[in-house]
C-alpha cells in the first residue's frame, strides 16, 4: 500500500518505518526541514532501540522516504496517518491546532478515495472535526478513522511490531477493510484488532493512559505511607502484584510519571470531563499526587542537609523521563535540577542518551554541568541522586562510587539497590517507600 505519515516524531517515525518493513511504500512528512534533511542523510533523529537498523534497511530499499511537503507526501497515498503533536493548551485541553491545521490542507490534495487515520491522542469527537475540516475543501470520497497508538517509548518498535491490540474506530466498512489489511502482518499471533466507533477509540486511549497514571500515583501514595509506617513498599508490591486481578506490572513507586503522554493525557481527560460537567475526582488526585512526588527526592535531599544545600554539588544519574529513550518531556530529573540549582546547589549530570536534548533545551540553567560517563559525574560530589532507572545504573562498582564521592550518600528515586547491599557497602541510602539505611 502507499502510505503517508504526517508528523515524524516518536510515533510517526516508528509507524512509518514499521509499515515500510511490512512491504508498504511510506512517505514521512514533517514541517521540520532540518529533521527531513537528517533522515534523508540516513540518520535517525530520535533514540529508540532497534529503530536504526529497521530505518536503514527500509531507506536503502527505497520503501521509506521523507519530505517537508504535505502535497508531495500525500500525492499518491491510499492511507494518510496523522501522527502530530497534541500538547496541552493553556487551559489543559489538548491543542488540536496541529491536527486540524493539517486537515484543513488535506482536502485540496486528495485525488482518489483516501483513508485518513488519526494516530495522535485526541479528545473524543476529534475524528468528526477532522472530517468536517477536510470535507469543506474537497468533493473526493474519503473516510476518517481513529487508530490510537499504544507504543511505549523505549520499546516503540517491538510494541508496534507486536501490539497487545490494535484499536480501530470507524463506521466505514471500506476504511475498516483497508486498515485490517495494513495491520494483518502485525497481529499474526492472534492479538486482536478491536473495531469500534470513533468516539470509543478516542476514549480508549485516554482511559488507558489515565488508568496507568492512576496505578503509578496509587503506588506512590502507598510508598509514602510505607515510609511513615516502617513498611517496605517492595515487599508490598510483590505481595499485591501476585494477585492476578492486580498484576505485577506498573507497580513500581518512584518520583512520579513524566513523558509526553501521561501528564498531558490525564490533564486533557480531566478537562474534557469538566467541559461536560463531570467532576472526575480521581484524576484530580492522580495529578496532585504526581506533582508532589516529583518533589519528593528534592525534599529528602534538602532535609538531609538541614534545609541548606547552598554550595553543595550533586551527581545526578539519569535525565530522560524513563530508560531507553532520549525524551525529557516532563522528566522528574528536570524538576530536580531546577529545584536544587535554585537552592544554590551544583549538579553534574550523566545520562546515556538524553544529555544533548537537555543541553539544547536548558542551556540557561547555571550550575548544571554534564559528565562523560556515570563515574566522572561523581568526582568530588557531596551525594549521588538517581532519577532514571537505566540498566547501566543497576549494577555499579560501589567501591568506586564511594571513592569518588565526598561522602557515601545516595538518594535513589527509582529503588535500584537493595537495602542489604547498601548497608553492606556502607552507604547512607534513601529511596522511595523503604527504610533509610544509615
Ligand atoms: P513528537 O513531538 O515526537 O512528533 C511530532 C512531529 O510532528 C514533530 O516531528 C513535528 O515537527 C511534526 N509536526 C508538527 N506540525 C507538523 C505539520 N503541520 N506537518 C507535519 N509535521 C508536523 O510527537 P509524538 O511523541 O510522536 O506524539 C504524536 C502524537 O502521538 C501525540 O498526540 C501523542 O500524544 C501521541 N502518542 C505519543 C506516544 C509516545 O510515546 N510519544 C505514544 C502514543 C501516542
Amino acid at each position: 500500500m502507499r502510505i503517508a505519515v504526517v508528523g515524524t516524531g516518536y510515533v510517526g517515525l516508528v509507524t512509518g518505518t514499521c509499515f515500510a518493513e511490512t512491504g508498504n511504500n511510506v512517505v514521512c512528512v514533517d514541517i521540520d526541514s532540518e529533521k527531513i534533511k537528517m533522515m534523508r542523510a540516513g540518520r535517525v533523529p530520535i533514540y529508540e532501540p532497534d529503530l536504526e537498523s529497521l530505518f536503514k534497511r527500509n531507506v536503502d530499499n527505497g520503501r521509506l522516504t521523507f519530505t517537508d511537503s504535505l502535497a508531495v507526501g500525500v500525492k499518491d497515498a491510499e492511507v494518510v496517518f496523522l501522527a502530530l503533536p497534541t500538547p496541552p493548551g493553556a487551559d489543559g485541553s489538548a491543542d488540536l491546532s496541529y491536527v486540524l491545521g493539517v486537515a484543513d490542507k488535506l482536502g485540496p490534495l486528495l485525488k482518489n478515495y483516501t483513508v485518513i487515520v488519526d494516530k495522535s491522542t485526541v479528545p473524543v469527537g476529534t475524528s468528526e472535526q477532522v472530517r468536517l475540516h477536510i470535507s469543506k475543501n474537497t468533493k473526493i470520497d474519503f473516510d476518517v478513522a481513529s487508530n490510537p497508538e499504544f507504543l511505549r517509548e523505549g520499546f516503540a518498535v517491538s510494541d508496534f511490531m507486536k501490539p497487545d491490540r490494535v484499536v480501530i474506530g470507524t463506521k466505514s466498512s471500506k476504511a475498516q477493510k483497508v486498515l485490517s489489511m495494513l495491520y494483518a502482518p502485525f497481529v499474526r499471533q492472534g492479538n486482536p484488532i478491536l473495531y469500534m466507533e470513533e468516539r470509543s477509540a478516542e476514549m480508549t486511549k485516554y482511559a488507558a493512559n489515565s488508568f496507568l497514571a492512576t496505578k503509578i500515583s496509587f503506588m506512590n501514595e502507598i510508598a509514602n505511607l510505607c515510609e511513615k509506617l516502617g513498611a517496605d513498599v517492595d515487599a508490598v508490591r510483590l505481595g499485591i502484584g501476585s494477585d492476578e486481578r492486580i498484576g505485577k506490572r506498573f507497580l513500581f513507586p518512584g518520583i512520579g510519571y513524566g513523558g509526553s503522554c501521561f501528564p498531558k493525557d490525564v490533564l486533557a481527560l480531566h478537562h474534557t470531563a469538566n467541559e461536560y460537567g463531570y467532576d472526575f475526582r480521581i484524576l484530580e488526585a492522580v495529578m496532585n499526587v504526581n506533582d508532589n512526588q516529583k518533589q519528593r527526592l528534592v525534599n529528602k535531599v534538602i532535609n538531609y542537609y538541614n534545609g541548606n544545600v547552598e554550595g553543595k554539588t550533586f551527581a545526578l544519574w539519569g535525565l530522560a523521563f524513563k530508560p531507553d529513550t532520549d525524551d525529557i518531556r516532563e522528566a522528574p530529573a528536570i524538576e530536580i535540577i531546577k529545584a536544587l540549582t535554585q537552592a544554590g546547589a551544583k549538579i553534574v549530570a550523566y545520562d546515556p542518551e538524553a544529555m544533548l536534548v537537555v543541553k539544547k533545551n536548558y542551556s540557561t540553567i547555571k550550575n548544571l554541568r554534564y559528565a562523560k560517563d556515570e563515574y566522572s559525574a561523581l568526582k568530588g560530589a557531596d551525594a549521588l541522586l538517581i532519577a532514571t532507572e537505566w540498566s547501566l545504573f543497576r549494577g555499579p562498582d560501589f567501591a568506586k562510587i564511594k571513592k569518588l564521592l565526598k561522602a557515601p550518600v545516595i538518594f535513589d528515586g527509582r529503588n535500584l539497590y537493595s537495602l542489604e547491599t547498601m548497608k553492606d557497602e556502607g552507604f547512607y541510602y534513601e529511596s522511595i517507600g523503604r527504610k533509610v539505611v544509615e
